[in-house]
């Protein structure tokens, strides 16, 4: 199959087919309408093989993860997800391994009425570029810059199940046999919070998505925000899995530098408290107190009423060993 054929075959048909694309797959560039009063988000990840997924992962979950670590990114801005690029490398022509690629892309394009407009098809080692756009009232974008001093943090769902998954993989824990499929699921197919994200942007002073782990993120906030954060330790929303599998310092150590769950953390003042708490609640969206922010400049935990600084350090490429 040629490089043509595969595109057409593969990427061209689709089932979303928005009003406002007016030129999609074929041209050299796609063309889209854009309403007056809105900005336009963009956003880029990319998954390599062996980095972002094990080898080992399906193919329909490499679709779903690389289209779902980019709607996070929008859902992370307060946006409205609507278009994706995707640049595709791969080693050979496997029909059977695009399909089903495919399928984990389309799935999450129809849930959230998001239209492919482009891409590349390269051959080489198994390399996957997503870029998403997304639509949101002008001003109204949720910067990781704006908590201030006092600010409650929040975070959406459970977190530290991606890392456990990962440790299980790597053979670094033994799991309870029932816990390890629903653990894989949770590292190879994240939910991207994209109606959360729309839900807290009229109550958020920040908002970032939790890709690096709580810790790298929250310290992004904090950097950016120039505040500091204080985070108790057994308010953290584990899930049973965790529990179960890990002794209490082993879980919420792994919660605070865990990457991977795609969940959004977020910081709300006292006033919008109420507000932003209904909303989640309307869409049901289960979300979790975890701490606040504060005028020290640095970021600590608290567990048993004793307050420690945080020394952990999260995952990052080209980290020094
Ligand atoms: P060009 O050479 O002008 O960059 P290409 O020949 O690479 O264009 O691609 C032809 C058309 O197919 C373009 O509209 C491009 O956006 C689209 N396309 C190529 N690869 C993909 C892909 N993996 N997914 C979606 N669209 C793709
Ligand atoms: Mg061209």
């Amino acid at each position: 199959m040629k490089e043509f054929e595969l595109i057409k075959h593969f990427f061209t048909d689709q089932i979303v087919k928005r009003k406002d694309v007016l030129k999609g797959i074929g041209d050299d560039c796609a063309i889209i309408n854009i309403p007056a009063q809105q900005n336009i988000v963009v956003t880029t990840d990319t998954l390599v093989s062996g980095v972002h997924f094990p080898h080992d992962t399906h193919p329909n979950a490499i679709g779903h993860k690389a289209i779902a670590v980019n709607l996070s990114d929008i859902a992370a801005m307060g946006a409205e997800p609507c278009w994706l690029s995707l640049a595709i490398t791969l080693p050979e022509v496997d029909k059977g391994w695009l399909q089903s690629f495919c399928d984990g892309v389309f799935e999450l394009c129809e849930y959230y009425n998001v239209e492919l407009i482009g891409g590349d098809t390269t051959q080489g080692p198994l390399s996957i570029t997503v870029t998403a756009q997304g639509m949101i009232p002008e001003g109204k974008s949720l910067l990781r810059s704006g908590a201030q001093s006092g600010d409650w943090i929040y975070v959406t769902g459970e977190i530290g199940d991606a890392a456990l998954a990962l440790k299980h993989f790597y053979n670094q824990v033994s799991l309870s046999q029932e816990y390890v499929k629903p653990l894989r699921e949770k590292l190879d197919r994240p939910k991207a919070r994209v109606l959360a994200g729309q839900a807290i942007r009229d109550y958020a002073s920040s908002a970032i998505d939790l890709s690096d782990g709580l810790v790298s993120d929250l310290n992004h906030i904090c950097q950016a925000s120039n505040v500091g954060a204080n985070i108790v330790l057994d308010q953290l929303p584990l899930s049973k899995m965790m529990l179960n599998s890990l002794t209490f310092d082993e879980a919420t150590s792994l919660a605070l530098v865990g990457g991977d769950d795609y969940e959004l953390l977020f910081t709300v003042s006292e006033d919008n408290k109420v507000g932003m708490e209904t909303a989640l609640a309307n869409i049901g969206t289960k979300i979790t107190c975890i701490g606040q922010t504060n005028k020290s400049k640095i970021l600590s935990t608290t567990i048993n009423n004793e307050v420690v600084p945080i020394q952990a350090k999260s995952f990052e490429h080209f980290n020094d060993k």
